[in-house]
């Protein structure tokens, strides 16, 4: 352990040094991507950059202990916010961009050694699968992709009463079990945010699903939230916690250990 960095993280990337990684082999990446936009009027513009942050540094600091090779890169904290626009500081990066950014740091992670990369992603309006198919074939790095809002999904609808999209049960208990201060409240101390109603589509194909599109968010929303926030609780947030902790962290430990054959990723 470095000597003059007593509480330096060595899963950190962030917190660790040169002599530290100079001569460490890392198996496995983790990228957390979060976004800058608001959530409803209680939770702060960096929700889904501190989720990341979080989760990221819990499950690498679980399978680091555990003997795998991980190392937390730090957040990309711009996420694709073109439907939010009319919203002041949703500070967007579009689909193109975002692609030509992970190219570009894919490319750094493979000339580093990294081999196997996990992109966890903490934002809705991020869609990244297109950049995995883009870049296979182009680079040795195997990416993986995990919105671990998805990961959880089953779980999700059972330990929340409003299982919900953005800014209401989930990531408000989520934000009570991991940065309360950072909640705005009335006096009464209620949380200061409406109940996250959203507007139905006209369109019965749009409601049942089958047709898609992107859905203008000042439209859908009253004061950007989907979602009822009112009935989170810490408790529930840390329930997931441990829930994605123990699932990813295990994931991340079988990644850094299976070797990269000519059958890889399959059995
Ligand atoms: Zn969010």
């Amino acid at each position: 352990m470095n000597q003059q960095a007593p509480s330096l993280r060595p899963w950190v990337l962030a917190e660790t040094n040169y002599g530290l990684l100079r001569d460490r082999r890392v198996e496995v990446a983790v990228w957390p991507f979060g976004a800058v936009e608001p959530h409803n009027l209680h939770l702060p513009y960096g929700t889904d950059c501190l989720e990341a942050q979080i989760i990221g540094e819990k499950i690498c600091e679980r399978a680091y202990q555990q003997g795998a090779a991980v190392l937390l890169l730090p957040v990309m904290p711009f996420g694709t916010e073109t439907n939010l626009q009319a919203f002041p500081f949703a500070l967007n990066v579009s689909p193109s961009t975002l692609l030509a950014v992970i190219r570009d740091v894919v490319e750094s992670l493979e000339r580093s050694g990294v081999r196997k990369l996990l992109l966890l992603n903490s934002h809705g309006g991020n869609d990244l699968k297109p950049v995995l198919r883009e870049l296979y074939g182009r680079t040795s790095v195997w990416i993986f992709l995990c919105n671990w809002y998805q990961a959880v999904r089953q779980e999700a609808s059972s330990l929340f009463e409003h299982p919900d999209d953005h800014a209401g049960e989930m990531e408000t208990s989520f934000a009570l079990a991991f940065f309360p201060h950072l909640i705005a409240r009335d006096v009464s101390g209620k949380l200061l945010a409406d109940d996250g109603k959203t507007a139905r589509f006209r369109f019965r194909a749009l409601e049942d699903g089958w047709v898609t599109i992107t859905r203008p968010w000042h439209l859908l929303t009253t004061q950007s939230g989907a979602g009822n926030p009112h009935c989170a609780t810490a408790e529930k947030g840390q329930a997931l916690m441990r829930i994605l902790v123990e699932r990813l962290s295990e994931f991340l430990i079988e990644l850094a250990q299976s070797p990269l054959d000519e059958r890889f990723p399959f059995v």
